[in-house]
């Protein structure tokens, strides 16, 4: 078996692991990134870029074309009770980028991957990290190249396969490969789930008429309703609901596309339930559904991992935590996160020592720490409406932003976030 070298292999090409290869070619490291899937086949699942976001795609030359198709929404509307309670801007004072970039998960990576080969880094499809092995050095790995092959008899079926296995040594390795992360788990971290679950019914759909260009999130004693405005005159509707109440869920399976984070089983969505959300939550939305393109309905789980990485190996993005869709937070601080990562690890590669990546990690646990409501305090003004005081947890993972972005957007509702 012939062994490739690298600086710095990277598991999982999703948003997250892309956007880490780029920061690492402009501190000029070089690094393999290995995908198990094959190339095209994400969804539009995460759907807005943060101001922060935008600032980085800048800094390593990919802003002009994510931002082609784009929509700019400038502001997010709070709403309770058919009643406006707030229009608070998406970007910090002063933001260089003041939007939020609405765009499809796969756009996003479709630039990140045209970026990434026009600098001559070209990602290996269908490569699966089978497993890898520390040393004083760097870090041993094997991986599995897989291909898909006919099997069965009389009736075919496809599988991937196991075609051969590559061995590949590397100075470090970085665990972008998402929620069921192997490199996290082969590093024996825990991720335990710190907060309950919650399942959002989602429907993407083509609007009769047109939207402003704005987000709204509508607080409902049933649960968060989120609308986002869409290019294309789209737009896309997450309700919070629970499945098991739900008497609208489950009844036609045949409507196959629900995806599932983390275990148990949820069946199919059905339009009539569509219908119902919207009548009950948003009563007040009266541009026609014209077309609903897809529905799904989504376990988001809140967990976050007790490290970010040991020794020569480190986590980005959702290998590391997961939280609810709301606030579009899980991709864009996992992109804040792959360039922080490349950059300490450009700092210690280059002294030794593991300083700059242990600071990485304190800085990316007390970040999610506050996200997920673990740390830190939220102070309630006396200007906060009482719908927001009683829903503040809920509220701010809603709001999409983070840092000072979410501390102004918490202001505008009469949030202090503290110490
Ligand atoms: C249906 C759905 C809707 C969503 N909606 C939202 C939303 O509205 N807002 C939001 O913020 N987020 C949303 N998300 C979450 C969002 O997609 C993730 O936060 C984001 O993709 C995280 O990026 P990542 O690169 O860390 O991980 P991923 O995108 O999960 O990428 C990890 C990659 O690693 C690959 N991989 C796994 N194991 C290996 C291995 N051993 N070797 C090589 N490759 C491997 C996987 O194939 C995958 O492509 C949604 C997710 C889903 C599934």
């Amino acid at each position: 078996m012939k062994t490739e070298t690298t600086d710095v292999l990277i598991a999982g090409g999703g948003p997250v692991g892309l956007t880490a290869a780029l920061c690492l070619q402009a501190h000029g490291i070089h690094s393999m990134v290995i995908e198990a899937k094959p190339r095209g086949v994400t969804h539009s699942y995460a759907l807005a870029l943060h101001p922060a976001s935008l600032d980085l795609l800048e800094s390593v030359g990919v802003l002009d074309d994510v931002l082609d198709g784009t929509l700019a929404v400038s502001r997010v509307v709070v709403q309770a009770d058919g009643r406006r309670l707030a229009s608070l801007p998406v970007a910090a004072q002063g933001a260089r980028h003041p939007f939020l970039a609405v765009t499809g998960q796969d756009r996003l990576e479709s630039a990140l991957v045209r970026a990434l080969e026009a600098r001559g880094v070209h990602v290996r499809w269908n490569h699966r990290l089978a497993r890898f092995q520390q040393h004083a050095e760097g870090l041993a790995a094997e991986i599995d190249e897989l291909e898909e092959r006919v099997i069965g008899y009389a009736t075919a079926r496809f599988d991937w396969m196991v075609r051969r296995t590559h061995s590949v040594d590397a100075r470090y390795l970085i665990g972008a490969d998402g929620h069921g992360s192997l490199v996290r788990r082969q590093l024996d971290i825990d991720f335990p789930e710190v907060a309950p679950a919650e399942h959002f019914a989602v429907f993407e759909f083509q609007v009769r008429g047109s939207l402003p260009d704005e987000a709204v999130l509508v607080l409902h004693p049933e649960g968060l309703a989120v609308l986002w405005p869409l290019p294309g005159g789209r737009a896309r509707w997450s309700f919070a609901v629970h499945p098991r109440a739900e008497g609208g869920i489950g009844r036609d399976k045949d409507h196959e596309p629900v995806q599932i984070f983390g275990p148990g089983a949820f069946p199919a969505l059905e339009e009539q339930l569509f219908e119902r959300l919207l009548a009950e939550r948003a009563p007040w939305f009266t541009a026609g559904v014209e077309h609903v393109y897809w529905r799904m309905l989504v376990r988001f789980e809140r967990r976050l991992a007790d490290a970010f990485g040991r020794g020569r190996v480190w986590l980005a993005g959702d290998a590391a935590h997961l939280t609810g869709p709301a606030g579009i937070q899980s991709m864009n601080v996992g992109l804040r996160e792959a360039r922080d990562l490349a950059e300490a690890l450009s700092i210690d590669r280059q002294r030794g020592g593991t300083r700059a990546l242990e600071a990485y990690q304190a800085h990316a646990l007390d970040e999610w720490r506050r996200l997920l409501g673990l740390a830190g305090s939220v102070a309630v003004g006396p200007g906060a409406p009482k719908e927001i005081a009683g829903s503040v947890a809920r509220v701010l993972s809603a709001l999409p932003g983070s840092g000072r972005a979410l501390a102004e957007m918490a202001g505008g509702l009469g949030l202090t976030l503290g110490g």
